[in-house]
């Protein structure tokens, strides 16, 4: 149903409604139903004036009339803080943001899925947690190595004279 007929429809019911209240006993759920009907016009009007807002922002942003330089200043605000919340989010999910249209991009996703807008980060994460988790393997080993020598140390006192007789080869191969 598009919005006119939607008014139209409701103004029948209103003039139905008129008749019925006659009826005290409808009263009750007559004056509940013209509530919803209320609420249900403010919010389509709401919405119509944000539509009207959102359009008028955007065809004036470059020269606002000046009594609504401190409204435009604060919608760009906006705009310009929900772009830098959004990327902080997309950083803390792993992704990207598409720099045509601000949609967020997996790392596993070619092209942006809202503008078709190729993703230069595309394989990208995936090798930084690969050399990540090569770094960490690397790292894991070198303590199990440092963990094993230092056991070794303390379990076989001979460890020392071991050293010492590598050293005294070292020191017999320089001379
Ligand atoms: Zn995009």
């Amino acid at each position: 149903m598009d919005f006119r007929n939607q008014i139209r429809k409701m103004s029948d019911d209103v003039g139905r409604m008129a008749r019925e209240v006659a009826d005290t006993s409808k009263k009750a759920a007559a004056r509940a139903r013209v509530r919803r009907m209320i609420r249900t016009c403010q919010d389509s009007l709401h919405m119509i004036y944000e539509e009207i807002g959102a359009r008028y922002y955007v065809e004036n942003r470059c020269s606002p009339a000046q009594q609504y330089e401190g409204l435009f200043q604060q919608a760009s605000d906006l705009i310009e803080q929900i772009d830098v919340l959004k990327s902080e989010l997309a950083m803390l999910d792993n992704a990207s943001i598409c720099p045509e249209c601000g949609a967020k991009l997996g790392d596993s996703q070619k092209f942006c899925p809202e503008c078709g807008t190729k993703n230069a980060a595309y394989g990208k994460a995936r090798a930084e947690a690969e050399a990540a988790e090569v770094a960490r393997q690397a790292a894991k080993e070198a303590q199990q190595a440092e963990r094993a020598a230092a056991q070794s140390a303390d379990d076989v006192p001979a460890a020392a004279s071991v050293v010492d007789v590598e050293v005294a080869a070292e020191s017999d191969a320089t001379e």
